[in-house]
């Protein structure tokens, strides 16, 4: 195979990034935590608005384990997360001991379903244990049902953690995703829409939580000469290289949110006029994605051959990536014993999706090769 390979979604590098690492190596800032930390810190606190206060981590993981401890989470402790999600949103409730509760998405965001949200709730407070958080996530970048599943974890008063590692630069009603639970997390991940190799944030709404976040991110150390310890301490705090090249990263977030959503378009018009298929879209103009990801919905057809698998090997064949919807956490061998509530909407999904090459660098040539594999396989 000659051709390169195009990939579901690959950083692209903006230029600044070595001149913000040249000069935490100079200055020998070459530790967690940092200058270019609070720099990168106050420019994603500027970007977000609504008093949001971030705290600079090594991984989104990290952002929802601390999360999760921040909300006192424990042992026995249940905690609901949507099941149609990456892994990373769910294995933190494991780390803390705590008990998943999975609920289904509804077919307009392909997010948590605001019914069986309620459903579960209902029926573990029957049960004897009301949740003690509400794991939420914006799949792909497109925003859940703010308003209808903060209504019903407002009714019920538990806190959400909003899952928004694939949703920087996303909004609903022009309020930035990420801010609207007691929690919100960013993961800078490499395949994410901006990377610091690794990376990610907790958002929270005051200082003196971003103080306690930095205080278990740093090994818990009590205020005294020698290192004291009264509480179970992590390290999970940012490197300053990292956040170097965050900073060079962020001055091109606005550019990668506008390359995204024009590949959406590209999408739109490849997908115009099959009838097999189904582009996920925003259902209205309340909600802005930054569309890290493309996602199609496939109608088989057995006659013609047509189903997800042939023509993710379709594409595999002209060495284009594509992949599978995430499967849901209630169909995971390590999750599959824990309580789930839904209607089969996610597993539909799981089978009938794929997702399509993304990435902000993707040129008009790699455009040109995904559109004729799709022609020549619906043709
Ligand atoms: C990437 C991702 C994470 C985890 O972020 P890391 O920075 O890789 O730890 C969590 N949740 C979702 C939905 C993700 O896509």
């Amino acid at each position: 195979m000659d051709k390169k390979r195009i990939y579901l979604s690959l950083s692209q590098q903006s230029g600044f990034e070595q001149a913000y690492v040249e000069k935490a190596l100079e200055t020998n800032w070459i530790t967690s935590g940092g200058p270019n930390v609070d720099q990168f810190e106050k420019e994603l606190e500027d970007y977000l608005k609504d008093e949001s206060f971030i705290t600079a981590l090594n991984s989104g993981t990290s952002a929802i384990h601390l999360a999760l401890i921040l909300l006192g989470v424990n042992t026995g402790d249940e905690v609901i997360c949507q099941s149609m999600t990456f892994s990373a949103s769910a294995n933190p409730i494991l780390y803390q001991g705590g008990i998943p509760v999975f609920v289904d998405s509804e077919l307009e965001t392909w997010n948590i379903c605001p019914e069986n949200l309620e459903i579960a709730i209902k029926d573990r407070i029957k049960k004897g244990k009301k949740p003690k958080a509400i794991i939420t996530v914006h799949l792909y970048g497109s925003p859940y049902k703010i308003d209808e599943i903060h209504a019903v974890a407002d009714r019920y008063e538990i806190p959400i953690i909003e899952d928004s590692a694939e949703a920087l630069g996303s909004s609903y009603k022009e309020k930035k995703c990420g801010t609207f639970g007691a929690f919100g997390i960013l993961s800078f991940n490499g395949n994410k829409i901006i990377t610091t190799s690794s990376g990610g944030a907790l958002i929270s709404n005051s200082f003196a939580i971003k103080e306690k976040a930095i205080f278990y991110a740093n090994q818990s150390k009590d205020y005294a000469a020698h290192y004291q310890h009264s509480e179970i301490g992590y390290n999970y705090r940012m490197s300053n290289i990292c956040a170097g090249i965050g900073l060079g990263q962020f001055e091109i977030l606005n550019k990668n949110v506008i390359t995204r959503r024009e590949n959406h378009s590209f999408y739109k018009k490849v997908f115009q006029e099959i009838e097999d298929v189904k582009l996920f879209e925003v259902i209205s103009d309340d909600y802005y994605s930054n569309y890290w990801l493309n996602t199609i919905l496939i109608e088989p057809d057995k006659e013609k051959g047509i189903n997800t698998e042939s023509l993710r090997i379709a594409f595999e064949n002209q060495n284009i990536e594509t992949r599978p919807l995430w499967k849901p956490m209630h169909m995971q061998p390590i999750f599959e014993k824990y309580p789930y509530y839904g209607n089969k909407i996610a597993e539909n999904l799981f089978e009938k999706g794929l997702c399509l090459p993304s990435g902000s660098n993707l040129t008009i040539e790699d455009k040109n090769r995904i559109k004729e594999v799709i022609e020549a396989f619906f043709d």
